[in-house]
Order: C-alpha cells, then structure tokens, then sequence
C-alpha cells in the first residue's frame, strides 16, 4: 500500500463516483498522471459571490499540485489562506456518435481532487516548485532561459495543494446504443480528438539568431507520441 504504484486515495462520500462507478479510478498512478498530462486545471472555490471555478497552470510535486501566480492575485491569495478548493483536469478523447441521441456522448480522461491551499515560504521549497513549475512547461528550460531575479520572485506567490482526496473517471470505446437501434439506418461511431504538439516557431524579434536547442525538439518529438498514445481509441 506505501509504493507510488499500488496507493490508492481512499474512497469516501466525498470522492466516490456513483454515476457510471465502473469507469472509476482511485489509484494515486492514474489520479497523479492525469493531472500530469493536463495543461490546467480548474480550481473551484467558495468566493465572495458564491461557487467560482478558475482555471490554472498547474504542475505536480508527488501528491501536491502546484501553483504560481501574482502576490496580488485573488485566487492566489485564497490558497494561501488555507480554503478548501476542489481541482479538476480534463481532457476529450473522442465524439461518440451513437445512433440515438441519447446515447452520444464523449471519451475523457477525467480527475477530481480535494484539498487546501497552502503558501510554500520555505526558500528551498520554492526553489523546487520554480523548477517543477519550470519543468512542466519545458522540460530542461529551468538551465536554459534566465530566472527569476529577486523582484521577480517576491511579486509571485507559490501555493500547494496537498490532495486529501480524489478519483478518476475514464471512458472509452464506443456508442453504447440500445438493442432495438442496431438496425437503424444511421452512421455510429468515435471521432477521435488529438491534441497535437507542433513545429516550434521562432519569435522575429530574437536579435542573436538562436537555433532551436534539443532539449525542445526532443519535447516536440516524445510529446507528439505521448499524447498519440493515450489518446488510444477502442471500439469496444
Ligand atoms: C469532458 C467531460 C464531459 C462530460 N459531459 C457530461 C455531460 O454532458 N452529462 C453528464 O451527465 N455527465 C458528463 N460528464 C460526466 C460528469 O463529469 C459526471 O461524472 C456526471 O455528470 C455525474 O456527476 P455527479 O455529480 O452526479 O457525480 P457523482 O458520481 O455523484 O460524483 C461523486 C464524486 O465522484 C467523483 N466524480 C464525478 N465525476 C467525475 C469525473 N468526471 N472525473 C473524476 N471524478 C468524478 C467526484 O469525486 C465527485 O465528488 C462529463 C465528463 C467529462 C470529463
């Protein structure tokens, strides 16, 4: 129960998923790649005017998930005031085209997760979150572009949210249509959706002409294949 490959986050009234329970995960690996492979994430807090959802660039430090943003900013502030919120990730694999209505519907890969904002003050740890943060973005750029300088650094706050509590939900495969439609006279199957990383492009107004480096074509080349592979597509 103790490795990163077989926890699990436990199942209570809070997480348990009661629509659909088979396409559930509650395994820490699942939970903790999803919120890797997404770009954002939605925080949704109890703000001043009632329920708010913001989304965030997020990275992922074991089970805490990391922000960066504006000293000034009012979610920012928020996390660092120890509020509960509630992140989720989610990415669209495919349309699922059925042959009724009803039954159309969409592959994901989905995760929700529960915990408290929390302000990282300790020097080192900040360190580690810049890079985590820096990492996430591109990773090998944390040694390439400048860092932060000390303005720089004071005017962002850092904030973890530890995960105390979470799921996942996943679907696959194809329409799941009812018996008496097989025969109706209408197309049905997946879509599938692709997210796509793309050629770099240079930004014109670089004075000394600089060659992609290769820590980015690598980027460019093992991410294409990353999301290809996640995005598999049953027809089951
Ligand atoms: C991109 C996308 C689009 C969707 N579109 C629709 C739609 O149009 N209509 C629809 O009915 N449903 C849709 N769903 C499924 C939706 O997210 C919910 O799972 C579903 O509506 C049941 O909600 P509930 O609050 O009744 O869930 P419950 O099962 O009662 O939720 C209880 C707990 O289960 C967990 N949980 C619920 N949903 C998810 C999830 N998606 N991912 C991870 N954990 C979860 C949470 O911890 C939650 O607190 C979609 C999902 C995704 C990812």
């Amino acid at each position: 129960m103790n490795t990163e490959n077989t926890r699990s986050y436990e199942q209570t009234d809070r997480n348990t998923v009661h629509r659909i329970p088979k396409r559930a995960k509650y395994d820490c690996e699942t939970i903790h790649r999803l919120f890797d492979q997404a770009w954002f994430c939605h925080v949704g807090f109890a703000g001043e005017f009632g329920p708010t959802n913001i989304p965030m660039f997020h990275t992922r430090i074991e089970d805490q998930i990391i922000f960066h943003g504006a000293t000034t900013s009012r979610l920012m502030k928020y996390l660092a005031n120890g509020e509960p919120v509630c992140l989720s990730v989610a990415m669209v694999d495919g349309l699922v085209l059925a042959r009724s209505l009803f039954h159309h519907s969409l592959n994901y890969r989905s995760a929700v997760a529960f915990g408290r904002g929390e302000l990282i003050v300790d020097p080192e740890a900040r360190l580690r979150a810049f890079r985590a943060i820096a990492d996430k973005i591109m990773p090998g750029r944390w040694n390439d572009a400048r860092q932060p300088n000390e303005l720089e650094s004071r005017a962002t706050s850092i904030c973890a949210v530890r995960i105390e509590s979470a799921s996942a939900k996943i679907r696959t495969g194809g329409p799941l249509d009812d018996k008496d439609d097989l025969d109706l006279n209408v197309w049905a199957g997946v879509i599938p959706i692709q997210e796509r990383i793309q050629s770099p492009i240079d930004d014109p107004n670089s004075k000394p002409k600089v060659p992609v480096p290769d820590y980015i074509k690598a980027f460019v080349d093992s991410n294409t294949l990353q999301f290809t592979r996640s995005n598999d597509v049953r027809l089951t």
